[in-house]
């Protein structure tokens, strides 16, 4: 029988219940209960005074890079640093080598995430075989072996004719479509946002239009199928601007942004740092201040880190030749909660339900709760103390992220994933 928790005179915010309250949680097998008369005996004690006690968050978009990329991350690193960034669910993205297009070898990753104990991961399987976009993977099969959205993140499928299958298909399915939005035969080698910084640093810029034109035409798409279309790390106003309005006529078009998409603009590029270089890339100040306004409006219902681990020696080529990609889940809390709730854009509690609610419900997932008889998924948040971002303290095995010696407020103090303390790890295990 699992130990059982009591997480003690916290500030207790449940956006599913509508509840902020002073008090107590506590937790036995598993399952968050009603305090009893007397604790049973070794029952573990968190002292949460001055702390908050939130559901456990959810990191829709995360790149584990195993299979085939283990120098990178793990399985077991990847889990374990969402863990410590306040995760206790997780989505591994698809672009693996081999890919995972097929059940075996979705099969074979949802194992593995099982096998470690450490906290959910769950799986977005392939939109076409081999992530070609020139026919649609066996997304029934998919689904049956567990997948809980499909995407080619990290390209975008080109032939209008194929996404449409796939969005019937996933219809049908009841399933997601997690949409990375980049026109593919737009001819660009850029790798900062085109615009007048991209000329003052003079690397080659990414049009706004090559998202703009993938984001319109995937909302027709969904029109005409009635797919739930997600947009995958929103750069763009533009691309705001069509999910508001999408929203508006009534169609299930959700959006994430990204933590750095919210803090950074192409303003604090450092041309020499390939650490700001990712995909999309860091855009103007006016697209940065969008994507803020409409994380606050609900219009994008969730942050996700698009956490892209890459080896040190990877990161080194420059930054013509660098891989895109930053890792982001042991600063995500720490980001979103400085930028949004410390500055006042939004209310923490809005702030706890665009990590646990809205990715929820984008993913169809039953919302997370903080009720009797709810697993107890839980994170003990610090938001007042400030930290500074140490990336050699990390543990993801990977460190290339442009946060290293930012000062943050906003930190997992203690990370319970089913019932279990999963950070900081126990003594015994
Ligand atoms: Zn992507």
């Amino acid at each position: 029988m699992m130990a059982a928790i009591l997480v003690k005179n916290g500030r207790v915010i449940d956006p599913a219940g509508h509840t902020d309250r002073m008090g107590d949680l506590y937790i036995e097998n598993g399952v968050i209960a009603d305090l009893p008369q007397r604790l049973p005996e070794h029952t573990t004690m968190i002292d949460a005074q001055g702390k908050i006690v939130a559901p456990g968050f959810i990191d829709l978009h995360v790149h584990l890079r195993e299979p085939g990329k283990e120098e990178a991350e793990t399985i077991e690193t990847g889990s374990r640093a969402a863990a410590a960034g306040g995760f206790t669910t997780i989505v591994a993205m698809p672009n693996t080598t081999p890919p995972l297009d097929t059940p075996e070898i979705l099969a074979w990753v949802l194992d593995a995430g099982q096998r470690r104990h450490h906290i959910r991961v769950l799986a977005s399987a392939c939109l076409s075989v081999q992530r070609k976009g020139l026919s649609c993977a066996d997304l029934q099969a998919l689904a049956a072996g567990g997948a809980v959205a499909f995407t080619d993140d990290g390209s975008t499928v080109h032939s209008r004719e194929v996404m449409e299958q796939a969005m019937r298909q996933a219809a049908a399915l009841d399933l997601p479509i997690m949409d990375h939005a980049e026109d593919p035969l737009a001819e660009h080698h850029g790798v900062v946002h085109q615009g007048q910084h991209a000329e003052r640093t003079g690397l080659p810029g990414i049009p706004s239009d090559v998202e703009i034109s993938i984001v319109k035409r995937d909302i027709d798409l969904a029109r005409e199928t009635g797919a739930r279309i997600h947009i995958q790390h929103v750069s763009t106003k533009e691309a705001v601007d069509l999910i508001r309005a999408a929203n508006k006529d009534g169609l299930p078009i959700s959006g994430e942004a990204t933590p750095h998409h919210l803090a950074l603009c192409d303003e604090d590029v450092d041309p020499t740092d390939s650490r700001y270089k990712m995909n999309p890339p860091l855009r103007s100040r006016a697209d940065r201040d969008a994507i803020r306004a409409a994380v606050a409006d609900n219009t994008l219902q969730a942050f996700a880190t698009d956490h892209a681990p890459h080896t040190a020696a990877s990161k080194q080529t420059g930054f013509l030749t660098a891989p895109f990609g930053i890792i982001g889940l042991e600063t995500a809390v720490g980001i979103t909660y400085t930028v949004m709730v410390d500055t006042g854009v939004m209310d923490i509690a809005s702030w706890i339900a665009r990590w646990t609610t809205g990715p929820a419900a984008i993913l169809g997932l039953p919302a997370p709760a903080l009720t009797p008889g709810s697993p107890a998924d839980i994170v003990v948040l610090d938001v007042t103390t400030p930290w500074t971002v140490n990336p050699s303290l990390f543990i993801s095995k990977s460190s290339n992220t442009p946060f290293g010696g930012m000062a943050l407020k906003g930190r997992a103090l203690t990370t319970i994933s089913r019932g279990t303390i999963v950070y900081p790890l126990q003594k015994d295990e």
